[in-house]
């Protein structure tokens, strides 16, 4: 079985690499490859690649992630997150070919307290959502098999995120302060990518479980909860940290204006693709300590 990796290089499509090898011959591009060069901004490319290469699994690890410059480049972020997966529902459909695909909390509002499940009502607060949602549009109007898994606060050992950040600074620093009024689960690209690869084993043989499922780690934090964490765990493991864990202090959203509005309520129901696929998802917070494990012995 040939599987098609697109956007390699990003957090997950890294962990991807690692978790779909077992799976199948494994053929994974960027953007700037050669001979194929998987380019978004180039659709037409791109559904050439997919031709040319008649896989049986297409899975779609790139994306325009840049959420506050997104709110200026509409286009391009369109062109990343909706245009180019539609071309690759488009031809997946055509092949007869499995896509799977990365989508958002930023989908919805925010509204409430409780998780949202996969059929609440959408509504993006932003460009990076809007664009986001209309990918998933276009893939569910194109008729091909597909997983779209939307998950929320991404991290990995490898490339930049918000964990890091708050090492740096923490290190840098005697206070920090940290929005406590967004709530979400950090969601490590290593689970995602493992759970796209059990997943997957189940849709080749189940072709009904052709869907959206929300995919994040257990439980729930604020950016201030993680980041309290973050400092914590630093100063337990003997981490140049400058800042005393109460010294993590928190504000509200409006204290810390961006150009993007993000939603307060991120929180993921994810009853649905644990029942499908019959997985665990593990507490957030065991990912998040194994990441700055890794990053810590480097
Ligand atoms: P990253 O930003 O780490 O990686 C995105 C990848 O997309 C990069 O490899 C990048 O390539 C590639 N890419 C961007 N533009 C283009 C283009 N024009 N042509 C080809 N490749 C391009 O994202 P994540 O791994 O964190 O995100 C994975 C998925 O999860 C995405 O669908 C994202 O929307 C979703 N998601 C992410 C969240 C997060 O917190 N990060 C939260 C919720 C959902 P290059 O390396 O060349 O720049």
């Amino acid at each position: 079985m040939k599987i098609l990796l697109l956007g390699k290089n990003g957090q997950l499509g890294w962990e991807l690499q690692r978790s779909l090898a077992p799976l199948g011959e494994l053929v994974a591009l960027g953007r700037t490859d050669t001979p194929l060069a998987a380019d978004f901004d180039d659709p037409q490319g791109l559904a050439a690649i997919v031709r040319e290469l008649r896989p049986q699994m297409i899975v779609n690890a790139a994306a325009y992630t840049a959420v506050d410059k997104a709110e200026s480049e509409l286009e391009p972020a369109r062109g990343v997150n909706a245009v180019a997966p539609g071309m690759l529902a488009r031809e997946a459909a055509a092949m007869g070919a499995w896509l799977v695909h990365y989508s958002t909390d930023y989908v919805f509002n925010g509204s409430g307290r409780l998780p949202w499940n996969e059929d609440a009502p959408t509504a993006p607060l932003n460009v990076y959502g809007r664009t986001k949602l209309e990918g998933e549009q276009l893939i569910r109007a194109s008729g091909c098999r597909h997983l779209i898994l939307r998950t929320s606060w991404v991290y990995a050992a490898r490339g930049g995120n918000f964990a890091k950040t708050m090492l740096r600074l923490a290190s840098e620093r005697e206070r920090l302060t940290v929005i406590d009024d967004q709530f979400g689960a950090p969601t490590g690209a290593d689970l995602l990518a493992d759970v796209t690869a059990h997943a997957l084993r189940t849709a080749l043989q189940r072709p009904d479980v052709s869907g959206t499922y929300h995919a994040v780690a257990g439980g729930e934090t604020s950016w201030h909860g993680y980041a309290r964490l973050v400092v914590e765990w630093a100063r337990a493991h003997g981490m140049p940290i400058k800042v005393a864990a109460e010294a993590v202090e928190a504000i509200p959203t409006s204290a810390f204006p961006t150009p993007a509005e993000r939603p307060r309520n991120s929180r993921l129901d994810t009853t649905r693709l644990r029942e499908t696929f019959g997985l665990t998802l593990p507490h957030w917070r065991a990912g998040v300590e194994r990441m700055l494990a890794e990053v810590h012995d480097r």
